[in-house]
Order: structure tokens, then sequence, then C-alpha cells
């Protein structure tokens, strides 16, 4: 235990929950697959980052987390490896059914940038992934998402849309998170966010994500998550 908050302190980690997992040391603690590790060295990506050391093993057991870490800190490999060992997981894939992980970003640019990240990692078990944000054929989207999809990127506002429009159903959505949610706020995204978390079954498992947590973000996200486990790396601005 000593060694454990030694070692936390080492990476200025903070955490606050019960029952919080022990931060890894490195990959080969996840219990990742042999695909998953190749990916992952395929990436160069040597060791994980501290907020990686600390959120991968709570997300793993299936915690519901909010990780605050600055940005380039390497918070967007901390949702999505997970979010692969859930979804290989599941006991059958059945397209037709919906999503099982989605993931709100505020811009179409981030939405994007989690869209390549997610890309790499699914590939190997052919997981299939959409992103779907402003800016970009609704129809194309549509279809896209009829098509069937393991996991959905999105902007609040397009996802909303093509809720509306049947593109997707959430009866499979069971690992769902909001990413950079200060900004989410910042651009004024609550509604849609409250809209969408409310469309999701209340067993999924959520994880919020932020470079700061105002106290706003930090009010929605005990409102939506369940016990969750709070990690916070470094100076964290509110
Ligand atoms: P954040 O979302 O916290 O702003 P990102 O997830 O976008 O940060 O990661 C920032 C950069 O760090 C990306 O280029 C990503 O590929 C890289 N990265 C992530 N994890 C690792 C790692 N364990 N080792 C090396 N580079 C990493
Ligand atoms: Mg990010």
């Amino acid at each position: 235990e000593q060694d454990v908050t030694e070692y936390r302190k080492s990476l200025a980690i903070r955490t606050s929950g019960f029952d919080v997992p022990r931060p890894v040391k490195a990959f080969e603690d996840c219990g990742f697959s042999t695909a998953l590790m190749n990916a992952i060295a395929k990436q160069g990506y040597e060791k994980p980052t501290p907020i990686q050391c600390q959120a991968l093993p709570i997300v793993l057991s299936g915690r519901d987390v909010i990780g605050i870490a600055k940005t380039g800190s390497g918070k967007t490999a901390a949702f999505v490896l997970p979010m692969i060992v859930h979804i290989m997981d599941q006991p059958e894939l059945q397209k037709e059914e919906g999503p099982i992980g989605v993931i709100c970003a505020p811009t179409r640019e981030l939405a994007h940038q989690i869209y390549l990240e997610a890309k790499k990692f699914a590939k190997p078990y052919g997981i299939q992934v959409a992103a779907v944000y402003g800016g970009m054929s609704k129809l194309d989207q549509f279809k896209e998402l009829k098509a069937g999809c393991e996991i959905v990127i999105a902007t609040p506002g397009r996802l909303i849309d093509l809720l509306k429009m049947k593109a997707l159903t959430m009866l499979r959505a069971t690992y769902l998170v909001l990413d950079e949610a200060d900004r989410m706020f910042d651009l004024g995204f609550e509604p849609q966010v409250r809209s969408i978390v409310g469309q999701i079954r209340p067993d999924r498992q959520t994880l919020l994500f932020s470079a700061t947590m105002p106290y706003k973000v930090e009010r929605l996200a005990r409102e939506i998550l369940t016990d969750p486990v709070r990690v916070a790396v470094g100076e964290v601005g509110m």
C-alpha cells in the first residue's frame, strides 16, 4: 500500500473514490491480448502515460471514471484500449443492434482525432468505427451507421440528429465516453449531452475526461456516473 502511495505520488496522480485499483507500471500489467499489445507496440507506445497508468486498470475493472489530465497526456488511449476489451467481451456481435461504444467529443477535429486513434486499435479485431459530426453529409453518415458499427464517435448535435432519424439505436450501448467535457460545456452542449446520456441504458459504464474540472462539469459527472473513481494528474485547473 505504501508502495502504491509512493508510486502515485511519483506520477503526480491523485485519486478519490472507494476501492481504487492500483496503478499499473506497464501495458503488460493490463492483461491485454497479444493483438492489442502488438497494436500498442506498432504505435510506438513503450509505456503508459501517468493518466493511463491509473485510469487503465480502473476502466478495465468496469468502474466509472472521472479523468482529469492536461492536453497531450494520452487520455484517448486511456478510454480507447479498454473499449476494445469491453467490445471483445460481448457475447455476440450483431451489427444491426447499434454501437456498443459511444464517444462524444465537442468538435469535429477532436472527433476525427479520436476516430484515427480508435481505428488503429479496432482494426486488428475487425471492429467497425464510425465518426459522425457536422460539416459532412448527414445522408452518408446515416448510411454508414445503418451498415452497422461497434463504435461511434460523434459531436453531440449530429448524434442527436441521427438518433432522431433512427440511423442507429442505443439498445446495445454500454460504454459511454464524454471527452473534453469542459469544452462541451463551454460550447453550450450540456442539454445535448444530457439528452444522449438519457438515451443510453443506466447499467452502462460511463467515463468522463477533461483537461480542467470546473464545478459545473464535476456536478454533471456526479449526476451521470455511478460510484466513479476520480483520477487527476498534475496541476488541475478549475
Ligand atoms: P489528450 O487526449 O490527453 O490531449 P492524446 O490522447 O491526444 O492526449 O495523446 C497525445 C499524444 O500522445 C498523441 O500523439 C498520442 O498518440 C500520444 N500517446 C498517447 N499515449 C502514449 C504512450 N503511452 N506513449 C507514447 N505516446 C503516447
Ligand atoms: Mg483528448
